[in-house]
């Protein structure tokens, strides 16, 4: 069985981990931007895993794990079994 849960930014269905229950979901991930709303892009450094994230723009290095999408506050995770997890910073 597949849990779930709701996307915090915009309420979409994202398979749950018990690890990352603030997840969001895909198309939120693939949002992401710095404070300025600059677009940055998180990927794996390598297939056994790393973070590494990039400014779309002109490739610079983005050098934090925290982003916001559509203004809110995220961080970036590596997820155990490799690629990226997205999620909301609750206040
Ligand atoms: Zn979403």
């Amino acid at each position: 069985m597949t849990e779930i849960h709701s996307c915090p930014i915009c309420s979409a269905e994202v398979p749950h981990w018990e690890r990352f229950p603030n997840q969001v979901c895909e198309k939120c991930a693939n949002k992401t931007s710095d404070a300025y709303g600059r677009r940055i892009k998180f990927s794996n450094e390598s297939l056994s895993g790393g973070l590494r994230a990039f400014y779309l723009d002109n490739g610079a290095k983005y050098d934090r794990q925290l982003c916001y999408i559509d203004g809110k506050k995220c961080f970036a995770n590596e997820h155990r079994f490799g690629g990226i997890v997205i999620e909301i910073v609750k206040k």
